[in-house]
C-alpha cells in the first residue's frame, strides 16, 4: 500500500509517469543474478576439477617417468652383470682355443694339459664343464674326464659352429643337461679351425640358468612385474616370473618382442602375450651378443597408489560438485523466487499506483481524527480540488450542511465498532455545486482511520430521480381514465377493496354512487360521438368538483357510468353528495334534445348505497350491486332523480290516473278476463321455464287485492294489496327486478305472507288501449339470483306483452258477444 502518503504532483507516480513498464525489469535482473551466480560455481567447481586434474595427471606422468627411470637402472645393472658374466666364459672358451692351438700343448703330459686347458673353467661360478668336440662331434676332451668319448655332433651349438664356423661366439636354447650333469642351461660355444681355416671342432661351456634366475630373483618386480631375456632370434632364455614351458618358448611373433628389436633399446606400453597383463617395458639389446633384456613394471602396481589418490580426489571432487550442484539449485530456486515476489510486489505497487492515479474513484486515506492524509488526483476531475487542497484537512468541510450531521455520526460510530461502512451524501464541488456521491469507508485497524473510497453518483441520482418520476406517471397513466381523467375502474377497485377493509377495520360506513348519464344513446345519435365524449368529460367534471373530501374517489366506471367512493360517509351524507352530483351535471345545461322529460338538458340518474363492512359479512360487491340496483329504479321511475333506498311504500296513492286505471282493470275484469285461465297458465309456465325459475304468475292489481289469473307452481290466488309485488311493479315502465327480496325493505311485509319468494322479476301489463298498467307477468325463486341482464328485462317484457294480448283478445270477444247479444236483447 505504499501509494498512501504520496502526492499526486510526485513525478514517478503522478497519472503521466509512465511507470507501466517498470514490472519487466526485475524479472530480468533476477534472471541475470541467477546465471551470474551459476556461472560463479560452475566457474569454482571446474577450477577445482581441473586443477586436481591437472595434479592427478602430474602425478601420473611423474609415477610413469619414475617407474621408467627404475626399469633403466635395473636394466643396466643387468645388463652389465650377464654381458659381464658372458664375456667372462667366452674368455675361458676362448682361452681353450687358443690353449689347444699352442705348439707347446703337446710336450706337456696330458693332467698338464687339462690344468693348462680348463684352469680358468673351474674358476667360473656359474659355469658348467667345457668340453672340446673334434670335427664329427666326438669329446675328446673336457674339464670333466667322464664326458670323453660322447657323441655331442648332433646338438644346436656343434650345428651352428660347423654351419658358419667364422661366427665366433654362439649362445644356444636353454636344454637340460644329461652328459655331466642335470640342470638347466644353455651353451656357449666357439668353433676350432685347423691352420687352413678348416672347421676342426667346437669348444663349447654350459651355464645354468640358475644364474639369470638368481640374478632376476634379486630385484623387486611388485606383484605383477616381469624380467626376460630373449634371444634375438625370439627363444625366451629366462623370465621371471615363469610359468612351466615358457623358457625356451619362442616369441618371434608377438608384438612385443618386434618392438624390442627395432631399435636398439626403449621404452613402451605394452600387453604380455604370456599372461595378458598391461606393463610398462623397458628394454635393451646387450652390446655384441645376441640377446635381448627387458625389465616391464606391471601397470597395476606401478598405478596402484596413483590409482588409490586419483579415485580419493575424484570421489571428493565428486561429493563437491554434487553440494555446489545442490546449493547452486537451492540458490538459484531462492533468488527466482526472490526474484518473482520482487517482480510481483513491484508489479503490485506499480499497479495499485496506477489504480489510485487513474481511478475515477476519489481514494483517500483519513486518519483517525477524520482528516485526510491522502487524495487521489481524481479529486480534480470530480470535486474539481487539487489533491493538495485537500489534504490535511477535516472531511466535513466539503460535505453538504444537510449531509454532514449523519456522515460524521455514522463514520465515527464505524469507528468505534471498529467496523468498515458506507454512506450516500453531497459533496461540494470548487465551483460550488454539489456532487452526489456514494463513499465506502473500509476502516484501518491498525491506526483507527478509514481508506475512502468516493464514486461520483449524480448521474445515477439523477437517473434514478426521473425513473421515480416516470414511474410516478406510469402508475398514474395506469390509474386512470385517458378520456375524462379520472381514475379508471381498475384503480377504483384497488381503491374499494382497501377503503372497505380499513372501514372494516375502524368500524363505520362506507358509501357508494353510481350514476349514469341518462339517455345517453339518443345524445350520442343525434350530435355524434365527438360530443358525446365532450359531454362524458364535462359530466365528469361536474361529478370530481362536486366531491370534496380527500379520501373521496371519483372513477368512470364504464361508458357513460361513473362511480363515487365516500369512505366514512353514512345514507345522509352520501345522498348529500349525490344531490351534489345530480344538481351540478343539470346546472351544466348541455343541450340534450333526446331527454325531453328532463328539461331537455344533459342529466345523470344516481343510485347510492351505504354499508358498515364491521356489521356485516358483506363484501364490496354487494355495495356496488346494490347501487345498481337503485341506479336502475331511479332510471324507472323517470330518471334525473337519486334513489338513497327503495320505496318502502308499496301503495301508489290513488291520484286521478290511478282511479282511471282501477277502471280500465274492472273494464278487463267484465269481460270475463279477470279469472283464472289455462291460456294464461301456459305463459306462466313458458315464463318459469324461460328462466329456469320454480315460480311464474300473472296477476292483476285492484283497490284491494291483486288477483292471480294465471299460475305455475304457486297456490296462492289472491293477496293484499300492500303486499302485492305487482303494486311496485306499475309503477315503472319497465320491469323490477328485485334479486334479493330478503334485503329490500319494500317487501319487508311482503315477505312475511310469501316466505317462500327469495327473488323476484316482473314486467308490467300494460293496456293497449289507454296504456295503463293491469297488473304483472312474474317470475319468482326460493332464493336469491343475480339481476337479468338487458336480454332478459327484454325477453320478460316481451312475455307481459304475450299475457296482455291474450287477456285483450278475451276483452274483445267478450264485447263482441255482447254486441252479438246486445242487439238481440235490445231487440227483446
Ligand atoms: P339511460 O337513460 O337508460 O341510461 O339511457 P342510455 O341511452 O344512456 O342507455 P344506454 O346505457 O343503453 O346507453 C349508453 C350509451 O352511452 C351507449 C353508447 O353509445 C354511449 N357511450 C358509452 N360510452 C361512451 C363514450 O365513451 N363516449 C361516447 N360518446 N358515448 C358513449
Ligand atoms: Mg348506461
Ligand atoms: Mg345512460
Amino acid at each position: 500500500m505504499s501509494y498512501v502518503g504520496a502526492s499526486g504532483s510526485d513525478a514517478s507516480g503522478g497519472p503521466h509517469g509512465g511507470n507501466g513498464h517498470s514490472h519487466a525489469r526485475p524479472t530480468v535482473k533476477g534472471a541475470w543474478k541467477v546465471r551470474l551466480l551459476g556461472s560463479a560455481i560452475a566457474v569454482v567447481v571446474g577450477g577445482f576439477c581441473a586443477a586436481s586434474g591437472w595434479t592427478l595427471y602430474d602425478l601420473r606422468q611423474s609415477t610413469y617417468a619414475q617407474a621408467v627411470s627404475s626399469e633403466t637402472n635395473l636394466l643396466s645393472a643387468l645388463s652389465q652383470d650377464i654381458t659381464r658374466n658372458i664375456e667372462i666364459y667366452d674368455l675361458s672358451l676362448q682361452a681353450v682355443v687358443d690353449g689347444l692351438s699352442e705348439p707347446e700343448l703337446s710336450g706337456l703330459s696330458p693332467r698338464l694339459q687339462d690344468l693348462v686347458l680348463f684352469d680358468r673353467a673351474a674358476s667360473a661360478r656359474d659355469l658348467g664343464s667345457i668340453l672340446v668336440l673334434d670335427r664329427d662331434g666326438k669329446v675328446v676332451r673336457g674339464s670333466k674326464s667322464e664326458a670323453i668319448g660322447a657323441e655331442l655332433g648332433d646338438r644346436e651349438y656343434f650345428q651352428a659352429q660347423k654351419a658358419a664356423p667364422g661366427r665366433g661366439l654362439f649362445i644356444s636354447s636353454p636344454f637340460t643337461r644329461r652328459v655331466t650333469g642335470d640342470d638347466d642351461v644353455i651353451a656357449l660355444s666357439r668353433a676350432l679351425r685347423s691352420a687352413d681355416g678348416a672347421f676342426a671342432g667346437v669348444v663349447v661351456g654350459t651355464m645354468r640358468l640358475a644364474y639369470f634366475k638368481k640374478l632376476f630373483s634379486k630385484t623387486d618386480l611388485g606383484s605383477h612385474g616381469s624380467i626376460s631375456l630373449f634371444r634375438t632370434d625370439g627363444v625366451v632364455m629366462m623370465r621371471v616370473p615363469s610359468g612351466p614351458g615358457q623358457i625356451g618358448l619362442n616369441l618371434a611373433k608377438s608384438s612385443n618382442f618386434q618392438r624390442f628389436m627395432r631399435s636398439p633399446s626403449g621404452t613402451f606400453n605394452g600387453t604380455a602375450s604370456i599372461d595378458g597383463v598391461d606393463r610398462i617395458y623397458s628394454f635393451a639389446h646387450l652390446g655384441e651378443l645376441p640377446l635381448v633384456l627387458n625389465v616391464a613394471f606391471a601397470d597395476a602396481d606401478v598405478f596402484a597408489v596413483w590409482r588409490a589418490k586419483a579415485t580419493a580426489i575424484l570421489l571428493a571432487l565428486a561429493v563437491l560438485c554434487a553440494t555446489a550442484a545442490a546449493l547452486g539449485a537451492g540458490l538459484r530456486r531462492q533468488m527466482r523466487r526472490t526474484a518473482r515476489s520482487e517482480a510481483m510486489l513491484s508489479r503490485s505497487e506499480a499497479r495499485y499506483r496506477l489504480l489510485a492515479d487513474y481511478a475515477q474513484d476519489v481514494i483517500i486515506q483519513l486518519d483517525r481524527s477524520l482528516r485526510r492524509s491522502y487524495v487521489s488526483p481524481a479529486a480534480l476531475a470530480m470535486l474539481g480540488y487539487q489533491p493538495e487542497e485537500l489534504e490535511g484537512r477535516d472531511i466535513v468541510d466539503i460535505i453538504h450542511p444537510d449531509d454532514w450531521p449523519n456522515v460524521t455520526m455514522l463514520i465515527c460510530a464505524s469507528q468505534a465498532q471498529r467496523a468498515s461502512t458506507e454512506a450516500t451524501y453531497r459533496l461540494r464541488h470548487k465551483a460550488g455545486h454539489y456532487v452526489w456521491v456514494e463513499g465506502r469507508y473500509s476502516l484501518v485497524p491498525e491506526d483507527g482511520g478509514f481508506i475512502v473510497v468516493l464514486r461520483d453518483v449524480t448521474l445515477r441520482k439523477a437517473a434514478e430521480e426521473q425513473l421515480e418520476a416516470l414511474n410516478a406517471e406510469l402508475s398514474r397513466v395506469a390509474r386512470s381514465d385517458a378520456l375524462t381523467g379520472l381514475s379508471n375502474r381498475r384503480h377504483f377497485d384497488e381503491v374499494l377493496d382497501s377503503e372497505w377493509r380499513r372501514a372494516k377495520r375502524a368500524g363505520g360506513p362506507i358509501s357508494l354512487l353510481l350514476l349514469d348519464v341518462d339517455r345517453f344513446k339518443a345524445f350520442n345519435d343525434r350530435y355524434g360521438h365527438q360530443d358525446g365524449d365532450a359531454c362524458l368529460r364535462a359530466v365528469a367534471g361536474a361529478v370530481r368538483d362536486s366531491v370534496r373530501r380527500p379520501g373521496d374517489l371519483v372513477a368512470r366506471y364504464g361508458g357513460e357510468e361513473f362511480v363515487v367512493v365516500l369512505p366514512g360517509t353514512d345514507e345522509a351524507g352520501a345522498a348529500q353528495v349525490a344531490e351534489r352530483v345530480r344538481s351540478a351535471v343539470e346546472a351544466l345545461a348541455l343541450p340534450h334534445a333526446g331527454n325531453a322529460g328532463c328539461g331537455s338538458v344533459v342529466t345523470v340518474s344516481l343510485g347510492s348505497a351505504t354499508m358498515r363492512p364491521a356489521d356485516d359479512s358483506g363484501h364490496p360487491r354487494s355495495l356496488i350491486a346494490v347501487s345498481d340496483e337503485r341506479l336502475y329504479e331511479a332510471k324507472r321511475l323517470g330518471r334525473n332523480r337519486i334513489v338513497t333506498a327503495m320505496s318502502t311504500s308499496p301503495i301508489a296513492p290513488l291520484s286521478v290516473a290511478e282511479t282511471d286505471r282501477l277502471k280500465t282493470v274492472a273494464s278487463y275484469e267484465q269481460a270475463g278476463a279477470g279469472g283464472p285461465s289455462d291460456s294464461l297458465d301456459r305463459i306462466a309456465r313458458l315464463a318459469a321455464e324461460t328462466f329456469g325459475v320454480p315460480m311464474a304468475f300473472v296477476s292483476l292489481l285492484g283497490r284491494e287485492e291483486a288477483v292471480l289469473i294465471g299460475r305455475h307452481n304457486v297456490t296462492m290466488e289472491r293477496g293484499p294489496r300492500e303486499a302485492a309485488y305487482c303494486a311496485h311493479t306499475i309503477l315503472g315502465d319497465e320491469p323490477l327486478v328485485v334479486s334479493n327480496t330478503r334485503s329490500d325493505p319494500r317487501f319487508s311485509t311482503t315477505s312475511r305472507t310469501q316466505a317462500g319468494i327469495g327473488s323476484y322479476a316482473g314486467a308490467p301489463l300494460v293496456s293497449p288501449i289507454d296504456g295503463h298498467k293491469l297488473g304483472a307477468l312474474c317470475i319468482a325463486d326460493d332464493h336469491a339470483r343475480p339481476a337479468l341482464d338487458e336480454a332478459q328485462r327484454h325477453l320478460l317484457t316481451g312475455l307481459a306483452r304475450l299475457a296482455i294480448d291474450d287477456l285483450e283478445r278475451r276483452r274483445l270477444a267478450h264485447s263482441a258477444e255482447k254486441t252479438t247479444v246486445g242487439p238481440a236483447v235490445a231487440s227483446t
